[in-house]
């Protein structure tokens, strides 16, 4: 297949709206950015177009893609029902880095919501994305544009290495702000559950709504130490491993000393560490990614995965990390790093 790729800046808004349009009304599919990661987009509603999506990504039928809106009109007919909460949540951060799960309605294709009963909805912020959005007049399905298992795209440049020749239609739309993807929240069950951390933080969930859970699988300690399925996560995506770089990714967590003195001492010619800027000095130049700052955890969230993808092209065969920030977005932060170690975290005493 043919790639065709269209620059925000260079072509024109007005110009890649209409691009996707024909595209996704075709029944093709087509990457944009939007302000958590960028999105690969096909029409949702009907199962054989948004089934392409599974082809051209690798990605497991039984993992469900998240319908994005451009405008909440557009919310009742995918729903059977919008409960208050729902209201209020999409009152505070809509349009924004939050997905919610609703109870589908029947144009919901199965294919479209993996099979499951329930449905996820997203409405971006993204000025690019919210255009495209709003021109095609259809919720478009869109899971994150990378190959399945890989690390977010969150640069043009990083889509384009993972579809080109996949996919109908690329738009480059520059870096995107955040860097991690949504927040996911269940609103389906008595009490809402967080199912995947994200830019929007439980303790901002819970100033809207009072009470709200934490899917048990998706917490630090249930990660670490298991590779795959041991919890059963309620977000079928978050059971596999993810957001991988090609070689092995092992974390260290400690005293800044300690965990500095071990990686130091496995260094070898071919190992990369994953660093902060506070502490890269200590790692020769060539083997060392600083992934941003601790005291702007946004910075590491905007440079995660495109540090994690430099480390396969600096071709090591083992990545040491430090253990990030955990609070607030460093939630987010860890589990994506935590996943991309497939649960590898070693704790020095
Ligand atoms: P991605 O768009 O690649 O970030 O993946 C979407 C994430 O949302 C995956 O982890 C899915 O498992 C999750 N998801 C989508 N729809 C649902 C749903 N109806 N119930 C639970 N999780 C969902
Ligand atoms: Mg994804």
């Amino acid at each position: 297949m043919e790639t065709r790729i269209l620059s925000v800046e260079k072509d024109g808004l007005e110009a890649v709206c209409a691009a996707c349009r024909e595209v996704f009304l075709a029944g093709g599919l087509a990457a944009f950015p939007t302000e958590t990661v960028y999105g690969l987009g096909a029409d949702g509603l009907h199962g054989e177009n948004s089934a392409k999506i599974y082809a051209a990504k690798g990605r497991p039928s039984d993992n469900p893609l998240i319908l994005h809106i451009g405008e909440r009109a557009q919310l009742k007919p995918l729903v059977t029902e919008i409960p208050e909460s729902a209201e209020k949540l999409m009152d505070a951060f809509w349009p924004g880095p939050l997905t919610i799960i609703f109870k589908k309605s029947a144009i919901v294709p199965e294919t479209t919501s993996g099979g499951l009963p329930t449905i996820a909805v997203r409405m971006p912020s993204h000025p690019a994305a919210n255009a495209i959005l709003k021109t095609c007049g259809i919720p478009i399905a869109a899971p994150s544009a990378n190959l399945s298992g890989r690390p977010s795209t969150t640069r043009a440049s990083h889509v384009i290495e993972d579809l080109t020749g996949r996919v109908d239609l690329i738009i480059d739309g520059g870096d995107v702000p955040i860097g991690v993807e949504s927040t996911i929240i269940d609103l389906t069950q008595e009490i809402p559950v967080m199912l995947r951390p994200g830019y929007i933080t439980l303790e901002q969930l819970r100033e809207v709504l009072g009470e709200v859970v934490e899917d048990p699988a998706i917490r630090r300690e249930s990660i670490i130490g298991h590779t795959n399925e041991v919890l059963h996560p309620k977000a079928p995506g978050m059971k596999y491993r993810h957001y991988a770089p090609k070689a092995p990714l092992t974390i260290f967590s400690g005293s800044e000393e300690k965990v500095r003195e071990k990686i130091l001492s496995l260094l070898d010619e071919n190992t990369g560490v994953l660093t902060v800027d506070e502490h890269k000095d200590a790692y020769p130049e060539e083997h060392r990614v600083s992934v941003g700052s601790l005291k702007e955890p946004e910075s590491i969230a905007h440079n995660l995965f495109d540090a994690l993808r430099r480390f396969d092209e600096m071709q090591v065969t083992a990545i040491l990390s430090e253990d990030l920030t955990d609070a607030d977005i460093g939630d987010a932060i860890m589990n994506r790093l935590l996943k991309a170690a497939g649960g590898s975290f070693v704790t020095l005493e």
